[in-house]
């Protein structure tokens, strides 16, 4: 092959190859993007330099004397011109390579050309010990004297290293960074076999470049295939081995030992150079990949650090979750400075959730969490613990913190602004000081008793924990349980305390009282049941056999002949229910009662409630023909203002009004009760003073024109044969006094208020019917 037709073969080729590569990549890097973009574009530059090198060549040698071949100056000079521009050219590729074996970031690209610099040293040091005296492997053909060769060699050297880091290190797939590399070794053995070949008029060197080097072309073409996104450098952080340094060094080390052994030494640059070369990339990038190690290990600990605050994050509301808050309760609560845990669950939320759904639950629980969170002092921890249960760890003293709870109980009590309305809730919240707990789990256990006895106590308020609340809630939790089979059981039973008319004293009714005796609990008073039973939903089935025993005993009573009412109370809870009203009038149909004879007690408490609900509640009982009687008048419901609007016959003042110190003392009227019996009359309601238990009560009670009392003076709650035994004793007495009239039989009651006859019952308690006229009157 004669050289110049081998220069002109290069030349065509490898401008074949390398025009359709360059438009390709240059096309490729017009909506690639970063790193990727930079790259195609170096690989589309070095594939054109690569090129026009080839073609300069061919146009250098056409311009020589036809001889040239065998003019070593001239040889020379095209090798050089050879030599230069390949490296340039393939350099500029291999730039391109690591620029895209570094699209993860993180210096990638730098490190990956350390790393070849290794493996590159190691086979330049080795090829060196082959090539060179006393090994001589290439014996009278070593290349001599030809000095641009060099340039070539030592790209060479470095595609291999870039290779074999690219093969090992790139992330997965590296097929495509495996061709790209081969692709720019092959352009660097095109390169030196044509600067070699040229140099020594060596064919076979040319051809093989000549070949190398437009295959080493298309091969690069296939980087425009190359994805954007590859893995961050973390991934091959952990994936790196040490094998790319170890086997270069291994090589060398094992090359030296040989060279030396055959008496070779260490005169000129290249060898020594190779090792410089090693040790410097080694410890550059030694310590690139310590740097490397810290960032990841400070990175890892900020995640770990992230990823433990997230453990103790609520992700709802953004507070602290109960391992947070454990973890502040652990480290400093207990035998730390005074701090207070306070437990505070939401009341009634499950009803937004059933009701509203549970988007609106959700907001809520986060509106809940901001509220916290902006009222909270500095240091204080707030967390959700779960559901609508919430905490707060207070730094403060007690009472401070009571202040500080009324303060949030105060703001998670205002309306909650939704998309879908507004919403209302309240809290109940339960404080515990860390100075009464010995740790932790007391501490929590502490403020859980107060939040659960502020739940008990009506819910909506504040509960500093008190060491009596254990017993309290135990007892109140054996209430509950026993009270559900008391009426199955027979330890309930009903009292009657008589009610009297004044001044005869003359029992006119009765009012029944709950009893419950329990054969270990005791004798249970209603004011501690009750309210368990209100809780829990018992008080339908208690109220309604309290009715039917009332009714009951009322009919037997009006049956012999007693001229008497019979009152029943009625609990707030009850009333709501439509059940009750069907309730009240199979009862009195059952017991064949006439509905005047009896009057349901209904506690002023319920005037707090909603009022038009209540006026139509009790509009509907009377209606069934019973009389309302408006209890504890006067125990600190004020329901002055409402009283001529609600339906009710009869007022019961509340005995506090009628033990008030003052009366007690001095026998004089109390302005109070005077005022509500004035007020009772004018109004047209009947009123009862409750609660008469001295004789200077009952001094008052007459001077202020009540007509009918009740209290220990005149009788204490007694089983019915008690009280029955007093009717027949009263209605002895009357009998015996000359001229009197005998109240008896319903019948014989309801004629004689007709005619306006003497039976105390007939002078004062007015027929429900009349009730209406005289308050209109
Ligand atoms: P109340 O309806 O106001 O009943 C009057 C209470 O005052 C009774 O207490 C009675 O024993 C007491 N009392 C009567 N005279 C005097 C007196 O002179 N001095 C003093 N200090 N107290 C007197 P009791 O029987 O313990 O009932 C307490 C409350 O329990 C009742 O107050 C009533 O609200 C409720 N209760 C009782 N039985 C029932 C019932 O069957 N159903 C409902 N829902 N509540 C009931
Ligand atoms: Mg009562
Ligand atoms: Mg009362």
């Amino acid at each position: 092959m004669h050289l110049p037709s081998g220069i002109e073969f290069a030349a065509g080729a490898s401008t074949l190859a390398a025009v359709p590569s360059a438009a390709v990549l240059a096309s490729s890097a017009r909506w690639r993007v970063g790193p990727t973009r930079v790259a195609h574009r170096l690989l589309a530059v070095g594939t054109a330099v690569v090129a026009l090198t080839v073609v300069a060549g061919l146009g250098a040698s056409l311009t020589m004397s036809p001889d040239w071949v065998h003019r070593w100056p001239d040889r020379m000079m095209l090798a050089t011109l050879l030599a230069v521009g390949t490296t340039a050219g393939t350099a500029t590729l291999l730039a391109g390579v690591l620029w895209l074996s570094g699209r993860g970031g993180g210096g990638r690209a730098l490190r990956h050309l350390l790393d070849a610099l290794v493996v590159a040293a190691a086979i330049w040091f080795v090829g060196w010990v082959l090539i060179s005296r006393p090994t001589r492997v290439l014996g009278d053909q070593t290349p001599k004297g030809c000095i641009p060769i060099l340039l070539p060699c030592v790209v060479v050297a470095l595609a291999v290293g870039v290779v074999v880091i690219v093969a090992m290190r790139c992330p997965r797939p590296r097929g495509g960074m495996v061709l790209l590399g081969s692709g720019v070794l092959l352009v660097a053995v095109g390169g030196g076999g044509l600067a070699a070949g040229t140099c020594h008029n060596w064919w076979v060197a040319f051809a093989a470049g000549a070949g190398a080097m437009p295959l080493g072309l298309l091969a690069v073409a296939s980087a425009s295939r190359l994805p954007d996104e590859v893995a961050g450098p973390d991934e091959e952080l952990i994936r790196r081995g040490g094998a790319y340094a170890f086997v270069p060094m291994a090589a060398i080390a094992i090359a030296a030992v040989v060279h030396l052994s055959r008496g070779g030494g260490f005169e000129d640059l290249y060898g020594m150079g190779a090792t410089i070369v090693e040790g410097f990339a080694l410890v550059v990038r030694q310590s690139l990949a310590l740097g490397d190690v810290r960032r990841y290990a400070r990175r890892l600990a900020e995640r770990e650090a992230h990823f433990r605050e997230l453990a103790h994050t609520d992700p709802l509301t953004g507070l602290a979750n109960r391992r947070g808050l454990l973890r502040a309760l652990f480290t400093e609560a207990v035998g730390g400075p005074p701090c207070v845990l306070l437990g505070l669950d939401l009341d009634g939320f499950k009803n937004v959730n059933d009701l509203r759904g549970h988007e609106v639950g959700d907001e809520v629980l986060m509106e809940v969490g901001q509220r916290l969170r902006m009222n909270l002092r500095p240091g204080d921890v707030a967390a959700r613990l779960g559901g609508d249960e919430f905490a707060v760890l207070m730094w403060a003293r007690p009472a401070e913190a009571q202040r500080a709870a009324e303060r949030l109980l105060a703001i998670l009590c205002r309306p909650y602004e939704q998309a879908k309305g507004r919403v209302y809730l309240s809290a109940s919240i339960g404080l515990a000081g860390n100075a009464h707990a010995k740790d932790v789990p007391t501490l929590l256990r502490n403020a859980d008793l107060a939040l659960r006895y502020a739940k008990q106590r009506g819910k909506s308020r504040v509960e500093l924990y008190d060491a009596s609340y254990e017993r309290k809630l135990r007892r109140r939790t054996a209430l509950d349980h026993e009270l559900r089979g008391a009426i199955e059981r027979g330890e309930l039973h009903v009292a009657y305390q008589p009610v009297v008319a004044l001044p005869s004293v003359r029992p006119v009714g009765a009012e029944a009282l709950l009893r419950w005796h329990h054969p270990v609990l005791g004798s249970v008073p209603p004011d501690e049941f009750i309210p368990v039973a209100e809780e829990t939903g018992l008080i339908g089935k208690i109220g309604a056999w309290v009715l039917h025993q009332a009714c009951h005993q009322l009919s037997l009573w009006l049956a012999e002949g007693h001229d008497v009412w019979v009152s029943v109370n009625v609990s707030p809870r009850e009333l709501p229910s439509p059940e009750y009203v069907v309730q009240l009038a199979e009862a009195l149909r059952a017991h064949r009662v006439p509905p005047q004879r009896l009057v349901l007690e209904v506690t002023e408490r319920v005037v707090a409630t909603d009022l038009d609900e209540l006026i139509r509640r009790l509009g509907a009982l009377r209606a069934t023909g019973v009389r309302i009687a408006l209890d504890d008048f006067g125990a600190g419901y004020s329901s002055l203002g409402q009283l001529r609007n609600l339906p009710v016959d009869i007022l019961k003042i509340d005995h506090s009004l009628v033990a008030e110190p003052e009366t007690s003392r001095t026998g004089t009227a109390a302005p109070l009760v005077e005022v509500v019996v004035r007020l009772g009359h004018r109004l047209g309601v009947e009123v009862i003073a409750e609660g008469m238990s001295e004789p200077a009560h009952r001094t008052v009670v007459e001077a202020a024109g009540c007509r009918f009392g009740q209290g220990h003076l005149f009788g204490r709650p007694v089983p019915a044969e008690h009280l029955e035994a007093q009717l027949v004793a009263a209605s002895s007495r009357l009998r015996a006094a000359p001229g009197s009239r005998v109240g008896g039989a319903p019948e014989a009651w309801s004629a004689a208020t007709r005619h306006g006859e003497t039976s105390d019952n007939a002078q004062h308690v007015r027929p429900v019917d009349s009730s209406r006229e005289i308050r209109q009157a």
